[in-house]
């Protein structure tokens, strides 16, 4: 049971989180909680960073951002304690979490839980502080934004656990983020492979490497409400998720990012390797690239010029790693920080034509130019202006027709309780 941030914003959550645990406990299930930092904690940690230095050590940004996590499970153990049951609480590095060495947005590389299966041998509650490991080198790790959402997957997927049920302030996972669509539908299903595409593409509801963890070992995620009782969504499977739908709609959401940066290089050699040598760079600096397109315009006597897109966050981090190759491998470089990006995913457009079209006259309608756009089977996204992206939203939304009615039945998905 993975708790969010907002979910533990004040004492009063605390308790009612370490209530609903105490619930699954007295149903007979043995439990773990993972814990998010307290509401903006996590924000607040970095900011105290950034007024001490204008370049945090990554190491010690993780001393620092680790303690969030730390806070929420003991005053949880506490709470728990309170209601008559037994807890105990351990950081990621107790937990047996151990990550690779890159600090701030480390990869578990393996979860050692003997000492967790001890605790609810002896018939403890326990409860994992989210986001952090300890790495191969010994030091503490962090995850990555949304990184407990990771951490509960792992942690359930190394316990055999019969699910992993991630608690939120939302009520599950909706076809647009509802602070934008406020009529988006809740979806009671979604396969692993669109959930994916969905995280990738800035539906932040879930961290896109638990999914992917989730999907490597087959653990099904329950994403609900931490407010309510009612049943959220499944991800799951798609032969899992097949089984309940009775006909797959085209588009199942759509969503967004407001934070990409695009960098484009002008006058690239166009010669076998200039790509590699341009992308191994960013990769040794670990920058996740999103999309790339290159193009030869045909007068421009055999150069070419690359476009990519990264977070915002690591626009710097890119820069600084090709500056090196700047007036060789390429003339010049352009970055273009203000970007967004709106996509749409389904797994019912992986046989049906023309939805990419109806995107594209979607937008042109609104006047929205599109920068950007790449596709996967069950995927099209374009990257456009960030002042845009809310409009661009709503109207593939409305355009989809993805409101309607909300299907969900009223049993949990995992215990078959009615609720
Ligand atoms: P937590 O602190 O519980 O981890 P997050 O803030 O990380 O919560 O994720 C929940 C938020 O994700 C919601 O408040 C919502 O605004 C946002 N969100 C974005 N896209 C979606 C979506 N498609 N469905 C549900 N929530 C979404
Ligand atoms: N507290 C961390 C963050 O704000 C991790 C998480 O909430 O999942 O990103
Ligand atoms: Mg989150």
């Amino acid at each position: 049971m993975k708790f969010g941030g907002t979910s533990v914003a004040d004492a009063e959550r605390i308790k009612h989180a370490a209530r609903r645990i105490v619930a699954r406990r007295e149903q007979g299930y043995r439990v773990v909680g993972v814990l998010s930092a307290r509401g903006k904690t996590t924000d607040e940690l970095i900011s105290m960073a950034n007024e001490v230095s204008t370049a945090p050590d990554p190491r010690e940004m993780d001393m620092l951002l680790s303690t969030g996590e730390r806070i929420s499970c003991a005053l949880c153990a506490m709470a728990i304690h309170d209601l008559g049951h037994h807890a105990v609480s351990f950081t990621g590095s107790q937990a047996g979490i151990v990550t690779d060495t890159w600090h701030t947005k480390a990869r578990i590389v393996e979860v050692r839980a003997d000492r967790i299966e001890q605790a609810l041998a002896d018939d403890r509650i326990v409860l994992v502080a989210g986001f952090q490991g300890v790495s191969t080198a010994a030091d503490v790790t962090t995850l990555g934004r949304g990184g407990s959402d990771t951490t509960a997957v792992a942690v359930a997927a190394a316990l055999g656990a019969s699910a992993c049920e991630i608690y939120t302030d939302v009520a599950g996972v909706f076809s647009a983020d509802p602070r934008i669509v406020p009529e988006a539908r809740k979806l009671p299903r979604v396969s692993f492979e669109e959930m994916l595409e969905m995280s990738a593409s800035g539906a932040g509801v879930l961290q896109l490497r638990s999914v992917e963890y989730a999907r490597n070992h087959a653990v099904p995620i329950h994403c609900r409400s931490s407010f309510e009782d009612a049943p959220g969504t499944v991800v799951d499977s798609e032969s899992a998720t097949m089984k309940h739908m009775e006909e797959r709609p085209l588009v199942t959401g759509v969503t967004h990012s407001t934070s990409e940066s695009m960098v484009t290089l002008l006058g690239v050699q166009h010669e076998p390797g200039a790509a590699a040598r341009i992308f191994d760079a960013l990769a040794l600096a670990n920058v996740n690239v999103d999309m790339i397109t290159q193009n030869v315009p045909l007068s421009a006597g055999g150069s070419a010029e690359i476009s990519f897109t990264v977070s915002h966050d690591d626009l710097q981090m890119a820069t600084g790693a090709l500056q090196p190759l700047a007036g060789g491998l390429f003339e010049s470089l352009r970055a273009q920080e203000q970007m967004g990006k709106v996509s749409i995913v389904g797994a019912g457009m992986r046989t049906h034509p023309g939805v990419a079209a109806k995107v594209f006259r979607v937008l042109t309608d609104e006047g929205i130019n599109i920068e950007m756009i790449s596709t996967s089977p069950i995927k099209i996204s374009c990257v456009i202006d960030r002042g845009r992206v809310e409009t661009a939203v709503r109207a593939l939304h409305a355009a989809f027709e993805l409101s309607g009615p909300d299907t969900v039945s009223a049993e949990d998905p995992f215990t078959g309780a009615g609720l």
